[in-house]
């Protein structure tokens, strides 16, 4: 084996996670290495941004990328009854600036995930494709870097004061450590393919994210990307997708379409392009946040049911806060866990306002908009949870919701190891 390399930060994993730290790494002057397992362009899921991803883009340089890009723009979303019924969609601009937030986009992943890389390459950032992080090593307690293996199956070691675990759902130092924990209730499964050719609202309607409902509060998504393509999923229990003993996802998937007459509608023109994908075991979150020189971000740290799109959102904001937060703590000499309480207090506090809204979402007796007319005053606080504005205090919103239903308590994971007691956080 060679000698270990040094950096200031080894980054597992180039997602919008990994790559948005790198650059914000590399923003403030650190020397940043990413290890990646893939060859990019590679194939990932999540592919409907919302509004509150733009400042996390920005940050890191990409809107004018994305501008350029061929990326579907979103404006709206709408949801269906299993009818066929659709909602009023509800445009962003009609809350956020037309120039900025107002305006997401739907991308296909494999280019997004490509630009960012790109992008983290442009600003100073190192990043190895094909080399899987095999182990990550420890002085004592101490994170001090990755043990790696290239696709020929040659192994070297790298070592940096600071990890940053953003492996998405593999979760590297979660599942290593035991320290992943499942949503007591969000379990669900998703089965979802590609078409071409389906239908298309006209105008700005064209790029709107639609979630059309079937029974049991399950879902489907159809997100009309460009290519003349649409990404279209359904998201269910499984016990209620597998039913009468049906276990392939293409049977599963197109019993489904017959269960939503809007999906059934505008899937009709189109052309399936044949490959069906299939996952379960959804929302968990790692035990911890961080430890002495390891830092979790993304999906490694959390993952939430994709009901509201929140997943890149949530994996480049955590991306860019970890970098802040480490820049500090090399800066400061000290990358022991508790610099990253702040860290874990805040990404927990944000996905847990999104999970409250999640769990209300499959309560059967919930209707958000029926809660928006008894309660007109939350209304604008739905909006932006639901947009991905997720620092604020919704306090009064998830109040409002405890009259129909019941709220969760947070989970009481999420902040460093060692440092379990979370600061005064908003909740309900
Ligand atoms: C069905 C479904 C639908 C979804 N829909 C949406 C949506 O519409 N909008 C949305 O915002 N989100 C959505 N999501 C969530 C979204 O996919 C994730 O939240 C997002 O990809 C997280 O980014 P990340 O960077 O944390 O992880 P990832 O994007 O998963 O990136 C992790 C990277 O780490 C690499 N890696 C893993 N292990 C190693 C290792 N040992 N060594 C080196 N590299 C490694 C992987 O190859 C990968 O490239 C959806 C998720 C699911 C399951």
């Amino acid at each position: 084996m060679k000698s270990p390399e040094n950096f200031d930060v080894v980054v597992v994993g180039a997602g919008p996670a990994g790559s948005s730290a790198a650059t914000a790494l590399a923003q403030h002057g650190r020397r940043v290495l990413v290890l990646e397992r893939e060859k990019f362009p590679r194939y990932h899921i999540g592919e409907s941004l919302i509004p509150f991803t733009y400042h996390a883009l920005e940050r890191i340089g990409m809107i004018p990328r994305l501008r350029q890009s061929a990326f579907t723009r979103k404006y709206s979303v709408q949801f269906v009854s299993p009818s066929g019924r659709a909602s009023q969609p509800f445009y962003f601009y009609n809350r956020y600036d037309r120039e900025t937030v107002a305006q997401t986009w739907q991308v296909l992943r494999s280019d997004f995930d490509q630009m960012l890389v790109d992008n983290a390459r442009e600003h100073g950032v190192e990043v190895r494709e094909e080399v899987e992080v095999v182990e990550l090593l420890r002085d004592g307690d101490r994170h001090v870097g990755v043990r790696a293996r290239t696709r020929d199956g040659q192994e070297y070691t790298v070592h940096a004061p600071v990890t940053i675990d953003a492996t998405g759902r593999e979760a590297i130092a979660a599942t290593h450590n035991a320290w992943r924990r499942r949503d007591p209730k969000l379990n669900k499964v998703a089965v979802w393919t590609y078409y071409e050719g389906a239908l298309r609202d006209p105008g700005i309607d064209e790029g709107g994210t639609t979630v059309a409902f079937i029974p049991d509060k399950g879902w489907f998504w159809y997100i009309p990307q460009h290519n003349n393509r649409v990404s279209v999923g359904v998201v269910a229990d499984g016990k209620y997708l597998a039913r009468d003993g049906v276990k392939d996802p293409e049977t599963i998937f197109h019993r489904e379409v017959k269960e939503n007459r809007w999906i059934e509608e505008h899937l009709a023109p189109g052309r399936c392009l044949g490959e069906y994908w299939l996952t379960a075991e959804y929302t968990f979150r790692s035990q911890y946040c961080a430890t002495d020189g390891l830092l979790l971000v993304g999906d490694a740290f959390g993952f939430l049911d994709p009901v509201f799109s929140s997943g890149v959102m949530l994996a480049l904001k955590s991306g860019v806060m970890a970098a802040d937060t480490i820049h500090e703590a090399l800066s400061a000499g000290d990358v022991s866990a508790a610099r990253f309480s702040g860290y874990g207090a805040a990404m927990s506090s944000s996905m847990e306002n999104m999970r409250k809204l999640v769990y209300a979402f499959y309560d059967p007796e919930v209707s958000f908009r029926t809660v928006a007319d008894r309660h007109p005053s939350v209304a604008d606080d739905l909006t932006d949870c639901l947009s991905g504005d997720v620092d604020k205090d919704f306090s009064r919103m998830f109040a409002a919701f405890a009259e129909i239903t019941q709220i969760p308590e947070p989970l009481p994971f999420g902040m460093p190891k060692g440092f379990e007691t979370k600061p005064a956080m908003a909740t309900a």
